[in-house]
């Protein structure tokens, strides 16, 4: 322990729908770490970049957004959308993308988790049987807006679309899950490739990754091609530690993973500039949920896990392993929201969650 105080600046962007709901779970998780742990929070409490802002204003978010959010130390975020007023293209265009592009957020990280308490759709598995960490490569690869339709709307229409790959881009995610997989105790790093099929790009990844390899000799890797990978997402959970993969791979991996372990309600992300250069972002995996949204019945897991990422991403490593264990203990005894099968509120689990820290 130490007699400075750490100060975190945090802005905090509910958003729209259930992001209303799981934060201020998250923002009581966190007061109760800052009173056991012995850090400081200072919040900013901010309304735009939601569909909310952009029906009162037309857009949604303010022209110095940028230098509002650059001498934060990072953004928790709830959920964007609200398709009913403000169509998807708008609403996360206009703000999470705007986010990861302009911020240079290169890392996209899911711990996919299965827990005690959490009925599993894979048949046979325990907790501890899965517990690994999809690294998705977050802005280049496979989306690109270059290409185009030729002789669109005859016979003859070709469609083109490119995927860009850098060394430096490629190399710098390779880095970062190859450090992740060292930081762990089993020292092994899955990739997803498609050699086999995308026979320029990804031989290519493949090169980047033997020679990213090379300076992490402790570190067992193993390639596997997207197809068969998925498969043993399913079949073999317990084999993974770290997955790293592109952009598209990763999106596909970083779903399915969740999937294997129950409830989207319980899945976080953090989207991360590594060097600090520009705030990271922590988010719920799941959106803002219209259906539910109202009723105080939000699983606030997710955004509270999200949260626990952020402080372990800002160096409180013991608060972050504290605020797991009181989910895990939460998820474990109860109360449960009613997508874990419980009949407790956003609110009560929340609750239960800041207590039992
Ligand atoms: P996105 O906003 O990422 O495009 P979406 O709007 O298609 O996703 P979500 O908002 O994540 O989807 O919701 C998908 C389903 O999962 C909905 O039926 C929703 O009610 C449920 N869901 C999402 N988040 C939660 C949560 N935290 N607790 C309980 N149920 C949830
Ligand atoms: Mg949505």
């Amino acid at each position: 322990t130490t007699s400075t105080p750490r100060l975190h600046r945090i802005a905090v962007i509910p958003g729209d729908g259930i992001g209303q709901e799981v934060m201020p779970e998250a923002l009581r998780a966190l007061q109760a770490a800052q009173a056991r742990f012995g850090f400081q929070l200072d919040l900013t409490p901010i309304g735009w970049a939601s569909c909310g802002h952009y029906v009162k204003t037309g857009e949604m978010m303010p022209a110095d957004w940028k230098a509002q959010l650059q001498g934060m130390d990072a953004i928790l975020f709830g959920a964007v959308g609200w398709p009913a007023t403000v169509p998807d293209h708008i609403s996360l265009w206009g703000s999470l993308l705007k986010f990861r592009r302009e911020f240079d957020q290169y890392i996209n990280l899911r711990p996919v988790r299965l827990f005690e308490g959490v009925p599993c759709p894979l048949a046979g598995r325990k907790p501890g049987d899965i517990d690994f960490l999809v690294v998705r490569e977050n802005t280049e690869g496979e989306y690109t807006n270059l290409g185009g339709v030729m002789y669109a709307g005859t016979e003859r229409e070709i469609v083109v679309q490119e995927t860009v790959m850098s060394r430096f881009g490629a190399d710098r995610v390779l880095k970062f899950a190859f450090e992740q997989a060292a930081a762990r105790p089993r020292k092994k790093l899955d990739v997803a490739t498609k050699s086999n099929g995308i026979a320029i790009s990804m031989p290519w990844w493949d090169g980047r990754a033997d020679a990213m390899h090379k300076h992490y000799p402790q570190i067992a890797v193993e390639k596997h091609h997207i197809d068969i990978l998925t498969a043993r997402f399913v079949l073999q959970p317990q084999r993974f530690d770290v997955v790293v993969a592109s952009n598209l791979f990763g999106d596909i991996l970083s779903d399915l993973g969740p999937a294997c372990t129950g409830t989207i309600g319980l899945a976080p992300s953090a989207n991360l500039n590594p060097e600090r250069q520009f705030p990271s972002l922590f988010e719920p995996v799941h959106g803002s949920a219209p259906d539910i949204f109202g009723q105080n019945i939000a699983n606030p897991v997710a955004m509270i896990w999200s949260a626990a990422m952020m402080l372990q991403f800002l160096g409180e490593q013991a608060a972050h392993d504290a605020i797991l264990k009181a989910i895990e203990q939460v998820l474990a005894q109860g109360p449960r929201t009613p997508d874990l099968g419980g009949q407790a509120s956003t609110t009560e689990m929340g609750q239960a969650i800041a207590a039992a820290l």
